[in-house]
């Protein structure tokens, strides 16, 4: 299989601000998924980071183009995201690309996009655990993780989850205050393959976790991009039609002809 090009793109903005998420992510949350893909990486994943301060984002058409998978973190700082980028990862998505969505993502430009819903959620930030039950052990994103794992410290996310009801749900969460919450789920648009995965609030250093890791590590090979990289409804004129017809019955009219209603 040819190589895989994931890249994971980081707000990285609580890093830079706010001490604590400083103290955890000294590099970046974006760097530390990177670095956690790369540790199981195996055979043919190829790593890079985009961040929201580079040009464009990091996130040129060129950089897309060349790109199989890609993974978003943002929070605070969804609204500062370009329209035309934004743009540019749906039309991409449309195409082929997989797009893995991460936590406060949810929120995002893109994820809301290709939604078409509010995503919105109910949410607590008190620590506490969260369990995270596998819905289906045949399903890819989850292999190697037993019937569940558990992250001690978390941000709580609860329903309802304002989305599209999930084509395919892979994990659903219980938290310890009694919330529950679908927390890893699977979508199609277009030719693209779509994850959102809950866990990874800033202040936890939850991408450190070999669990979560290695969900986001099957995640991006679910999300390879299958088949050739075409839109999935391309407007072909008739002119370009495999077989030509006379036409019949009334003439194509367009409007301003005579006769046209
Ligand atoms: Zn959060």
């Amino acid at each position: 299989m040819s190589q895989l090009r994931v890249v994971v793109w980081g707000e990285n903005v609580h890093e830079k601000e706010n001490e604590l998420v400083a103290e955890i992510y000294p590099k970046g949350m974006h760097t530390v998924i990177a670095e956690g893909l790369e540790e199981r990486g195996g055979d043919g994943i190829e790593v890079s980071t985009a961040t929201l301060q580079e040009p464009e984002h990091g996130l040129t058409e060129e950089r897309l183009d060349a790109t199989d998978v890609l993974i978003w973190w943002g929070h605070r700082a969804h609204g500062q995201v370009d329209d035309e980028v934004v743009d540019r990862i749906q039309k991409r998505v449309l195409q082929g690309m997989g797009l893995i969505v991460l936590h406060s993502g949810h929120y995002s430009k893109i994820f809301k996009r290709l939604m078409g819903t509010t995503c919105s959620i109910t949410w607590r930030e008190a620590g506490e655990k969260e369990r995270l039950w596998v819905c289906n052990p045949g399903h890819p994103i989850a292999a190697g993780i037993d019937r569940y794992f558990e992250l001690p410290n978390t941000e709580m996310y609860g329903e309802p989850f304002a989305v599209p009801a999930p084509e395919e749900q892979v994990f659903v969460s219980w938290f310890e205050g009694g919330e529950v919450f679908r927390s890893g789920c699977c979508w199609r648009r277009g030719n693209g393959k779509i994850f959102y995965f809950r866990p990874g609030h800033e202040t936890y250093p939850i991408f450190y976790d070999d669990n979560v890791r290695r969900v986001i590590h099957n995640a991006v090979q679910w999300a390879r991009p299958q088949g050739l990289w075409i839109d999935s409804c391309p407007n072909i004129p008739v002119e370009k039609a495999p077989e030509k017809i006379e036409e019949k019955g009334p003439k194509l009219h367009k409007p301003g002809d005579e006769g046209y209603k």
